[in-house]
């Protein structure tokens, strides 16, 4: 099975070919929303190029929701008669594990951290993914960047990686953060949705704290060169993020500490916990949750962090799964009329709370 993936949801554009071994060639060039019909040509024929491939050699086309995406998926898909995947999104990054470790069967645990989303989920198999949790308000990795840009710090390489390296320098234990205090519990306590009961998250408060904290130490937010070079003004910034990190992370590990708790109970033979989505190319969120895992004698998989953040591979490899197990669209017609193409395609929503 060879399936093209074209990933097109959110800021990026991109593309992969994969198959069953695992081989695959993409790319995935940051691009804003409207920009994906500027290159999506050029990312699908260059991810073929890549795999040393052409279009006569793909059994089928994955696509995630995106009117861009799901055009360019249906249009290849017409011309050469290939049938249709639509791929959730989330589902693409919990599932990307199974490529890179095999031995990871269903049922398994899965932590999904990204810019839009805060998932615990329970994978039963396939297709069946009970939610145990999610943000209330916003995700961590919108935190991290959100924080990122109020310290100044250089967003080019991405905000979460600029904070991961600055927190290196800071002192994790400088300023006394909590998190997850919209979830209904003290304030006043360190953990304190220690006393609730679900698996949800808050990150809103945290968000809050970071900004009393800059103006207590007199650091305007936005872009501030002299301040980040200076020596007295970085280290100040660098507890800052370093104490944000612990607590944003802390929460993370709660969390899962909970929720392979209540999992264990109903499915005892699980034995992976996936953590996946952008945040989890940070090492310390790597380190912190092996550390949780290890634990309660279950194992990490983190996918490498160029397929933890949004990638086409992630969507290949579950147009695959699925491709496998029977659930496709049949091939649309080589003349079908655009606005009738979203429509066509199938994305279902899978979550169940
Ligand atoms: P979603 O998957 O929820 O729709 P998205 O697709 O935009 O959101 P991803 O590409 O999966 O998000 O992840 C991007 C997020 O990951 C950004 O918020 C980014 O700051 C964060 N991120 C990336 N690397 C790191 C890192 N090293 N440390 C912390 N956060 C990181
Ligand atoms: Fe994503």
């Amino acid at each position: 099975v060879v399936m093209l993936g074209i990933e097109t949801s959110c800021d990026d554009t991109a593309a992969a070919v994969a198959d069953l071994l695992s081989r695959y060639g993409g790319v995935a060039p940051k691009m804003a929303e409207e920009a994906h019909s500027l290159v999506i040509d050029q990312v699908v024929r260059q991810a073929l190029d890549n795999a040393n491939l052409t279009e006569n050699d793909l059994s089928a086309v994955a696509v995630t929701i995106g009117p861009v995406g799901v055009q360019k998926a249906r249009r290849i898909a017409g011309q050469f008669s290939l049938p249709i995947v639509g791929v959730h999104h989330m589902e693409a990054h919990a599932l990307v594990a199974r490529l890179i470790e095999k031995n990871l069967q269903f049922p398994f645990l899965a932590l999904l951290i990204s810019g839009g989303h805060n998932l615990l989920i329970l994978a039963h198999e396939l297709g069946h993914y009970l939610q145990l949790g999610t943000t209330i308000d916003d995700a961590i990795g919108e935190a991290y960047d959100k924080t990122a840009r109020w310290l100044g710090l250089d967003m080019r390489k991405g905000g979460g990686p600029a904070l991961e390296e600055l927190a290196m320098e800071g002192d994790p234990n400088s300023i006394n953060f909590s998190v997850g205090q919209f979830l209904g519990t003290c304030l006043f306590s360190q953990i304190p949705m220690k006393q609730h009961k679900d698996c949800n998250f808050s990150y809103a408060g945290l968000k809050t704290q970071v900004r009393l904290a800059m103006e207590s130490r007199k650091i305007s937010p936005g872009s501030d060169p002299i301040s980040l070079t200076n020596s007295e003004g970085r280290r100040s910034r660098a507890d800052i993020a370093a104490s944000f990190q612990r607590v944003a992370v802390l929460h993370l590990e709660e969390r899962c500490q909970r929720a392979i708790e209540w999992a264990l109970k109903i499915e005892p033979s699980i034995k992976y916990l996936v953590v996946s989505g952008g945040v989890a190319s940070n090492k310390y969120v790597r380190a912190r949750l092996n550390h949780v895992v290890e634990n309660n004698n279950l194992q990490l998989v983190c996918p490498p962090p160029s397929l933890c953040t949004d990638n086409g591979v992630m969507i290949a490899w579950t147009g695959i799964e699925h491709f496998l197990s029977g659930r496709f669209d049949p091939p649309p017609p080589d003349n079908e009329p655009e606005d009738a193409m979203v429509k066509n395609t199938l994305h279902p929503d899978w979550w169940s709370t």
